[in-house]
């Protein structure tokens, strides 16, 4: 694993313990088997749906360029592919790659995956020079990149604070992961899950069914009452209640 050198005056800016080889290996190595592998012709990490594997360079570049019709993400675009100045500020404010010192974590080589394509089949430039050097595009290991780095990021936007000229590569991690998903290529349990809380029967991520929530709350206001002395009931349902109370879905797994 190469190591970047964090830009001159710059210290790290915050205590993050940087993972072993072993480590990371362990976690972003999981043993998945070879026909799997095959069958959804992707090197990753994560399972996918079934899902229709041909032709994905073509459907994505479909999918991005329906995505630039009805959003507003060309205008970042348009701006992130003339301006980055490569200098690697981004990298002094990224948990994940102070934590892993692999260069794939790099904000700015993360987003250029999509920035590359988007340089490449969406503007004039590139589309002249594409035909001009006889490139055919777009390649089933530039997906793979894509679908290997973007799910890494957090999006949690702390890179965009640093970088001076503005680049949101929170931003560029949604749209990748959008388009990608859009072809097939996403955490099959994140979709199971989104899919739970949008259409589900239990309407939420865990698929908790509504008895044992309630047996929960009910437990909750017990504990309460029996440490502090108060009773404290969660209304359900109730119209005019004096407040709401929203748990992480995790602590009816507790
Ligand atoms: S948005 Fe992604 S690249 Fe930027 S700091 Fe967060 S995890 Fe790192
Ligand atoms: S994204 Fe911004 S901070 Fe990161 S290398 Fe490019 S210009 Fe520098």
């Amino acid at each position: 694993m190469k190591r970047l050198m964090l830009p001159e005056g710059h210290q790290k800016p915050m205590n993050v313990k940087q993972i072993t080889q072993e480590e990371r290996q362990k976690a972003f190595n999981l043993p998945k088997k070879s026909e799997v592998i095959e069958k959804q012709k992707l090197q990753v990490r994560y399972h996918v749906e079934d899902f229709y594997v041909e032709d994905r360079p073509k459907r994505f570049l479909k999918a991005f360029a329906a995505i630039l019709k009805h959003s507003n993400y060309r205008l970042a675009l348009e701006h992130y592919v003339r301006v980055s100045a490569k200098c690697s500020r981004c990298t002094t404010n990224c948990q994940v790659y102070l934590a892993t010192g692999d260069l794939e974590d790099i904000p700015c080589k993360r987003s250029e995956l999509l920035l590359a394509v988007y340089r490449r089949h969406f503007t004039i430039g590139g589309m002249l020079r594409g035909r001009l050097t006889n490139d055919p595009g777009l390649t089933d290991e530039q997906l793979q990149a894509m679908a290997d780095s973007f799910w890494n990021c957090t999006a949690c936007r702390r890179c965009s604070l640093e970088c001076p000229i503005g680049i949101d590569h929170g931003l560029v991690t949604h749209l990748g992961r959008y388009i990608l998903s859009e072809i097939g290529i996403a955490p099959r349990a994140l979709v199971v899950s989104t899919r739970e809380q949008l259409i589900g029967a239990t309407a939420n991520t865990s698929a908790i069914p509504v008895p044992a929530l309630l047996d929960t709350l009910e437990f909750l206001s017990e504990d309460m009452e029996e440490e502090k002395g108060i009773n404290i009931p969660f209304p359900i349902d109730q119209e005019g209640a004096e407040y709401l109370f929203i748990p992480a879905v995790s602590d009816y797994l507790m």
